[in-house]
C-alpha cells in the first residue's frame, strides 16, 4: 500500500446498532511539506467530510499552525464498503455498500409479534403459516437492503437463531428477543417493551430523518383477499407522506409485474399503540392476509418475500429524497 505501514486496525461495533459499517484505520506518514487537505486527498478521503474525524483521531499531533509533522504517523479512517452482519444468517451475512442513497437516514424496523406471540396463523395445505416468522424474514431482507444503501438500521426484534431463510415453510419458534430481552406475553407489556426500546435509541440519535417501520401480515377471513395496508398516526404529516409514498411504489410495481391484478392497497390513520407511543415518525404496514390462498403466495415464495422488501426499500428511498428536497 504505497509503502504505508499498517499499524492498527480497530473495530467499533455496538450490539444494538447493526447498520454501521466497521471503522478501520491505518497509520501513515505525510510527505514533506504536505498539508492536511492534500494528505487526506492522497488517501482518497474527501477533506470536507473527514477533516473533523481526522483531527479527533490525531489530537495533540498537530503543529501550532495546525499543520502536519513530517516525522509523525497519523491515523486515518479507511472507508470500508464490505462488512459482515451475522444477524442475517450464514448465506446472507456478507454486506456490501451498493450506493449511498440512504446515507444519514436512521431506521427502526419492528417485525410484528414474536417470542411467545406468533401473531396470526394461516392454514396452507397441511402446514401452518405463522405471521411472526414471515414478518421477521421480510424485515431482515428490508434491513439488509437499507444498510447496503448506507442507512443506519436498528433491528428491534431479533432472533439469534434464524437469519434470512429460504424455502416456503418457515418453522416457528419462540426465540425472538427485543434488544436481548425476553418478550412478555401480555400484549401491552409486549408493545411497551418495543416502544421503550425504540425511544431509548431515538434519544441517542440525531439524524433529522428517522423512521420507524412496523411490519405485519395479519389476517382476515379466508375468502377475503387483503391488499397492502399502510397506517400512520393521525397527527403525523411525515408519517402520512411516507405511507402514501410506499403505497404509490407498491401500486407502480404491481402495475409493472402483474398488470392484470389491480391494486387496492390503502393509506389510513389508525390509533395503534405503536404509532401513538413511538417517538420517531412511524408507519405500520400490513402486507397481506395470511389466511387467503392468493395472498399466501406472497409469503411462501421466497422471491416474493424479497420483492416485498425491495418495494418497501424503493418507497423508502423515494420518501428520503422527498424529505431532502423539502429541507
Ligand atoms: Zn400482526
Amino acid at each position: 500500500m504505497r509503502g504505508v505501514t499498517v499499524v492498527i486496525c480497530f473495530i467499533i461495533f455496538s450490539l444494538s446498532v447493526v447498520g454501521q459499517p466497521l471503522e478501520e484505520t491505518i497509520s501513515v506518514k505525510p510527505n514533506p511539506g504536505e498539508g492536511i487537505w492534500s494528505f487526506l486527498r492522497r488517501h482518497d478521503l474527501a477533506p470536507q467530510e473527514h477533516l473533523e474525524r481526522f483531527r479527533l483521531l490525531n489530537e495533540g499531533k498537530f503543529a501550532p499552525d495546525g499543520g502536519l509533522y513530517v516525522h509523525h504517523h497519523y491515523i486515518i479512517p479507511i472507508v470500508s464498503t464490505r462488512w459482515v452482519e451475522p444477524l442475517f444468517g450464514k448465506d446472507h451475512q456478507d454486506l456490501r455498500l451498493l450506493d449511498e442513497e440512504l446515507k444519514g437516514a436512521v431506521f427502526y424496523l419492528v417485525s410484528g409479534h414474536g417470542g411467545p406471540d406468533p401473531g396470526a396463523i394461516g392454514k396452507y395445505g397441511d402446514h401452518l403459516l405463522y405471521e411472526d416468522e414471515y414478518a421477521y424474514d421480510i424485515t431482515l431482507r428490508l434491513a439488509k437492503n437499507l444498510m447496503q444503501k448506507g442507512a443506519k438500521v436498528h433491528v428491534i426484534v431479533q432472533d439469534p437463531h434464524n437469519g434470512i431463510r429460504s424455502g416456503a415453510i418457515l418453522t416457528p419458534d419462540e426465540n425472538e428477543r427485543v434488544m436481548g430481552q425476553v418478550i412478555p406475553l401480555d400484549q401491552i407489556q409486549r408493545l411497551k417493551q418495543r416502544s421503550d426500546a425504540i425511544n431509548n435509541l431515538f434519544r441517542q440519535e440525531n439524524s433529522d430523518y428517522q423512521r420507524c417501520i412496523e411490519i405485519h401480515l395479519d389476517s382476515r377471513s379466508r375468502t377475503h383477499q387483503l391488499d397492502v395496508f399502510f397506517y400512520y398516526h393521525q397527527h403525523s404529516r411525515s408519517g402520512k407522506q411516507m405511507a402514501e409514498t410506499l403505497r404509490k411504489t407498491f401500486e407502480e410495481n404491481y402495475r409493472r409485474h402483474q398488470p392484470n391484478r389491480g391494486f387496492s392497497g390503502t393509506v389510513t390513520h389508525r390509533n395503534l399503540y405503536m404509532l401513538r407511543n413511538t417517538r420517531p415518525v412511524a408507519v405500520f404496514v400490513e402486507l397481506g392476509n395470511i389466511m387467503n390462498f392468493r395472498d399466501q403466495q406472497r409469503f411462501v415464495v421466497e422471491s416474493n418475500r424479497q420483492a416485498l422488501a425491495n418495494w418497501l426499500t424503493a418507497g423508502i428511498v423515494e420518501d428520503y429524497k422527498n424529505h431532502q428536497n423539502n429541507k
